[in-house]
């Protein structure tokens, strides 16, 4: 049985956020405090009246260029049949060879990639997870929108006993402060709070080496469950010594934008927790290959962001998992996830089981309808 797609629509929003948020990119002086999250969004119709949702994303510039790429490359979407999510993918980053295969340009082909898993799911009558194959029906969750720098401390523990209170089984802190001992300082303070609630710090890649193993030093007898992006993305040698060095498991990834920048990673046994972003790599069909090569380097999986997409492809993942909780996205949505026993539960609507609310509408600013 084939369908085939007819219409295609375009979306670019701006998501506000409710204060500017700053990480140690901010103290380093590389990046201004966030403000806004820039979205691409496309829905994709076919002959047989279905639909599919799709979704990238850019924190800070990039977003106007996804949303052009998207535009440009759509029309090759009209009259292929939307079961075909790999061919479809390889068209389209055929259509744009010239500005590679990563970036930009793949990210804005992951909101088509996306927006065709969640057509095959909801005309299966299955949730995401289902329709790939899950493992469970729920997955481990962690706090991190509660745990920024620019966050007094004592409001980081009112953050964290909300979340706990409310069914999140893990917390997340910023570090990277300009002084290191404010950094243990405050480790230290949430650490003697939470007691053994499960504890995570995050640096944001703003260490060197001789710092970052300084740190990794002085964490490691903390009992957190990682340190992540203690060094540049990019760095898989210094992660790797890191990773061989203390016990603390190293995260990593949420930057790197392709399988292949992830190989480099896994290659070198840099990481304990690998940190994938399915919009960031290009869409599911990308993510689903990461994961096949992280299984067998008995990897564990935190995806980065984005727990509306990853709460279904973390559920399908044998190892051990987290998936961050941001409730960032939720006016963008109808729906919203539940967190029950310190896990996300994977929700039993068909596809994603997310529609777009008048909100995310309210927040467009650019759209574009693209058919045969
Ligand atoms: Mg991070």
């Amino acid at each position: 049985m084939s369908d085939a797609i007819v219409k295609v629509d375009i979306a670019s929003a701006r998501l506000p956020l409710k204060e500017p948020i700053s990480d140690a990119k901010v103290l380093t002086g590389r990046q201004r405090p966030m403000t806004e999250v820039a979205f691409l969004f496309t829905t994709i119709t076919t002959r047989d009246g279905h639909e599919g949702l799709g979704i990238s994303y850019s924190k800070r510039a990039g977003g106007p260029a996804q949303f052009a790429h998207a535009v440009e490359v759509a029309p090759r979407l009209i009259g292929q049949d939307p079961s075909d999510i790999g061919k479809i993918w390889t068209s389209l980053v055929w259509a744009g060879a010239s500005v590679g295969r990563s970036g930009a340009a793949t990210q804005a082909i992951a909101a088509f990639d996306i927006a065709l898993w969640d057509l095959k799911a909801r005309r299966a009558g299955l949730p995401l997870a289902k329709l790939i194959g899950a493992e469970r029906d729920a997955v481990a969750t962690y706090n991190t929108s509660g745990g920024f720098l620019h966050t007094p401390i004592e409001q980081i523990r009112d953050n964290a006993d909300r979340s706990l209170a409310a069914g999140i089984g893990g917390i997340k802190i910023k570090v990277g402060q300009p002084d290191w001992r404010e950094d243990l300082r405050r480790v230290e303070l949430i650490r003697e709070h939470l007691g053994d609630t499960p504890l995570m710090v995050d640096a944001n890649q703003q260490w060197d080496r001789a710092q970052a193993n300084r740190m990794c030093r002085a964490l490691d007898g903390m009992n957190l469950v990682w340190i992540e992006e203690p060094l540049d993305a990019y760095d898989a040698v210094g992660h790797a010594e890191l990773a061989q060095r203390f016990d603390t498991p190293i995260a990593s990834g949420e930057m790197l934008a392709s399988i292949g920048e992830h190989l480099a990673l896994i290659e070198h046994r840099s990481v304990d927790f690998i940190q994938p972003d399915a919009p960031r790599v290009g869409g599911i069909t990308q993510f689903l290959k990461l994961l096949t090569i992280a299984e067998q380097r008995h990897l564990s999986l935190a995806p980065h962001f984005a727990m509306e997409i990853h709460v279904h492809l973390a559920a399908t993942y044998p190892h051990t998992t987290w998936v961050e909780h941001f409730d960032w996205l939720e006016p963008l949505f109808n729906e919203r996830l539940e967190t029950r026993d310190g896990c996300l539960v994977v929700p039993d609507r068909p596809g994603l089981g997310l529609s777009l609310s008048d909100q995310a509408r309210a927040w467009t600013v650019a759209t574009t309808t693209v058919t045969g």
